[in-house]
């Protein structure tokens, strides 16, 4: 435990801003709202789902990310991330 926040992740509910490292250091911050601090892994996560998103040109419409943000939907945004990072199924949810 070091002198940062000691709040989990609020994406994966690990620890910021990793296991090994726990609050020795701040997270990533969230692509979402640009303020929610978030963990390394999901921060690395958020860059490649975007990177993804804006790569995609059978997409015409906004990238995914552009309507979460707009709606306020973090739940949303959550699920997308962990299931960027493996830890959903697609399906479940
Ligand atoms: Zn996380």
């Amino acid at each position: 435990m070091g002198d940062f926040l000691n709040i989990p992740c609020p994406i994966c509910d690990g620890a910021i801003p990793n296991e090994e490292q726990e609050g020795e250091y701040p997270g990533a911050t969230s692509r979402f709202d640009n303020k929610t601090e978030i963990c390394s892994a999901c921060g690395t996560a958020e860059a490649l789902m975007e990177a993804i998103l804006r790569s995609d040109p059978h997409d015409n419409d906004q990238p995914l990310s552009v309507r979460f943000q707009d709606d306020g939907d973090w739940d949303g945004w959550r699920g997308c991330v962990l299931i960027q990072r493996g830890i959903l199924e697609v399906g479940n949810y």
